[in-house]
């Protein structure tokens, strides 16, 4: 079954100790890395994995080279707010990047455009081959393979994050087993591990009976580990994990590796209990040739397409929400335009805003610069901004402009006066004083 496969797919080569004929991939890998790149004022968004892919797909899309439609070997993402990897051949990358080199993210929440977009540039890297090491034994490889069997056990995504290896080793201890090694391996590509936060949920054991020899041992089906429910309430909870015993020159033949871990009737073990499993299989097998429906698949071209639908360029098609009064970018200072295509005919001023009104400053979502025609219109032509550093500042630039207008008709006072000489030097004098004052009048209130 694809479990079995996924087990021996994920396992550690040089925790098998086993010399398997590998077919190396030849081609070099690299991947595209997508981070946002913030404006002032601007924060990261959180954007999901696919949005990336479709951003991806309708850039390589839209160029006439031969990109491939979709990564091509797999897709990381450090932080929920990026940066993404998106894993190609390396040429693939270098070609990319060089006609690529940044796109935009248009936020869309329930078909709408929020008003928020960001700037994701793109850059391409080679895949470092720096190994990353894992945890030492004395034994070395072969050893541990005469003296133990290698176990593996795959957690179901309700289990992942749940059961740290060291619930595992307890429960193991609790059977009656004992552990020499224990390893919870990365995603990784050509043998490398591909980035920190990709543990998959495979833990690897090198395990034996705490008494008594391999063979002959009563293996338990399942093994059952309690943890922790809460990490303030101390109630115990429990659960059983299904394991994998990999082949092991005193089992392999006599035992069922991949389902019950019991002895096959022929292994010449007695007093306990034999496996079922291919019975069982054979049974499930029958039912599902009777009327047993496969899940379909999608397939590459519906993904495309609605990879389009959702992330690909909205230029002409028309903003679902310009002219309802919802659209995000209607705004005096939107700093991008929006990315849907907008009645350009259409004067937004005559359209009544829709968005919803924030607390702060009795202004809507799109603050006091919105395009929008308002009820309180006035209201919106008053407003300078929306928060209180910025009115500050703002008073700021305006006093230093009426320092600056002052200065300028002072200075032109002066300069008459010398010019002309019809003042008396008194009035010259006064002139000069005033100015000073309201110099320093300025200066003081900061
Ligand atoms: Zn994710
Ligand atoms: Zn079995
Ligand atoms: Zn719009
Ligand atoms: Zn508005």
């Amino acid at each position: 079954t694809s479990d079995h496969r996924g087990v021996q797919q994920g396992s550690d080569e040089a925790f098998l100790g086993q010399k398997r004929a590998r077919k190396e991939e030849e081609m070099e890998l690299g991947f595209l890395r997508f981070r946002q790149s913030l404006e002032k004022g601007e924060e990261a968004l959180v954007i999901k994995d696919d949005a990336i892919v479709g951003l991806y797909h309708a850039a390589a899309t839209e160029l006439a080279g031969d990109f491939p439609p979709l990564p091509q070997k797999g897709v990381l993402h450090k932080t929920v707010k990026g940066p993404w990897n998106l894993y190609f051949s390396l040429d693939i990358c270098l070609a990319f990047a060089a006609e690529v080199k940044e796109v935009i993210y248009y936020e869309i929440e329930d078909g709408l455009p929020t008003g928020e977009a960001r700037t994701l540039k793109i850059s391409a890297h080679k895949l470092d081959d720096a190994a990353g090491g894992s945890k030492s034994s004395r034994l070395t490889p072969e050893q541990l393979d005469e003296v133990a069997v290698h176990i593996c056990i795959k957690l179901e995504e309700h289990q992942f994050l749940r059961f740290g290896a060291s619930h595992m080793e307890a429960a193991l201890d609790n059977h009656g087993i004992l552990v020499f090694k224990g390893n919870q391996p990365q995603v990784k590509m050509n043998g490398v591990a591909i980035g920190p936060g990709c543990e998959t949920n495979l833990f690897h054991f090198n395990v034996r009976p705490k008494n008594g020899p391999i063979c002959g041992f009563d293996w338990p089906p399942l093994i059952d580990v309690s943890f922790m429910a809460h990490r303030h309430n101390k109630t115990m909870q429990g659960a059983s994990l299904k394991y994998h015993m990999y082949e092991q020159k005193e089992l392999s033949g006599k035992i069922c590796l991949l389902g019950c871990h019991k002895y096959f009737r022929n292994s010449g073990m007695t007093k306990l209990a034999y496996c079922e499993c291919e019975e069982k299989r054979a049974a499930a097998t029958a039912s599902q040739a009777a009327g047993g429906a496969r899940q379909p698949r999608r397939n590459l071209a519906a993904t495309s397409s609605m990879l389009h639908d959702k992330y690909g360029p909205k230029k002409d098609v028309v903003c679902p929400a310009f002219l309802k009064g919802k659209c995000g970018f209607v705004k005096v200072d939107a700093k991008r335009p929006c990315g849907f295509k907008h009645d350009m005919e259409v004067d937004p001023r005559t359209i009544k805003c829709a968005m919803p009104v924030s607390a702060f400053g009795n202004v809507c979502k799109n603050g006091g610069r919105c395009g929008y025609l308002h009820d309180n219109q006035e209201h919106y032509d008053n407003f300078v901004c929306a928060n209180i550093s910025q009115i500050s500042y703002i008073r700021k630039v305006e006093e230093i402009n009426f320092f600056l207008k002052i200065l300028i008709y002072h200075i032109g006072r002066i300069y008459m006066t010398c010019k002309t000489n019809l003042l008396p030097w008194f009035v010259l004098h006064h002139q000069a004083r005033q100015l000073l004052s309201e110099v320093s009048e300025i200066a003081e209130s900061g």
